[in-house]
């Protein structure tokens, strides 16, 4: 796969960064536990977890793009040192932020700004998130629990199913179809 310098990320709208992420994220093949400090980890501990995972992530051929979105997205925070994205520590994601204050909030107000589809997709995957997590609940006259469950399961399908069409359109409109 063809590796962007981060100057082609900079200049590249969101979906274009998510498709090449989608396509190409190497944390897909990891262990997710691996980018983030667990409750109470001690900070020696961490230390060696977060390092190896900023090594991880420098191996990602969608570094460059992971890490803008990071910094567009907000991640981390100056406060709690307890994530790594894009190869950088959630400090470091705040450092660069603020180095490039400007140019990503022209960024982000052209990303919002040029694409209605990755609306509509972020208001979908919001919705199956709350879907997933809620925990379906019995009144008087309702079905029993499992009927309630499998019509849970059933909504959560087809909501990731329509998910799913809209991400491999964007995919294949951007041209990562193949490897998505
Ligand atoms: S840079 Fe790291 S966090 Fe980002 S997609 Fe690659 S492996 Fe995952």
């Amino acid at each position: 796969m063809h590796r962007m310098t981060s100057t082609q990320a900079r200049r590249m709208r969101r979906p274009v960064l998510q498709a090449a992420i989608d396509a190409g994220a190497r944390c897909t093949k990891a262990d997710p536990d691996l980018f983030f400090r667990a409750d109470g980890e001690p900070p020696a501990t961490w230390q060696a977890q977060r390092a190896e995972a900023i090594r991880f992530c420098h191996g990602c051929p969608v570094r460059t793009a992971c890490e803008e979105l990071a910094l567009r997205d907000g991640d981390g925070n100056n406060r709690v040192d307890d994530m790594v994205r894009g190869g950088r520590s959630g400090y470091e994601l705040v450092a660069r932020r603020e180095l490039q204050t400007q140019r990503l909030k022209a960024a982000v107000t052209a990303d919002e700004a040029s694409d209605e589809e990755w609306k509509k997709l972020t208001a979908a995957a919001v919705k199956l998130n709350r879907e997933a997590r809620r925990m379906p609940t019995r009144s008087g006259g309702m079905p029993h629990q499992a009927e309630l469950q499998r019509q849970q399961n059933q909504k959560i399908t087809k909501l990731a199913a329509k998910l799913a069409v809209v991400r491999a359109a964007r995919r294949a409109r951007t041209g990562w179809e193949v490897a998505a």
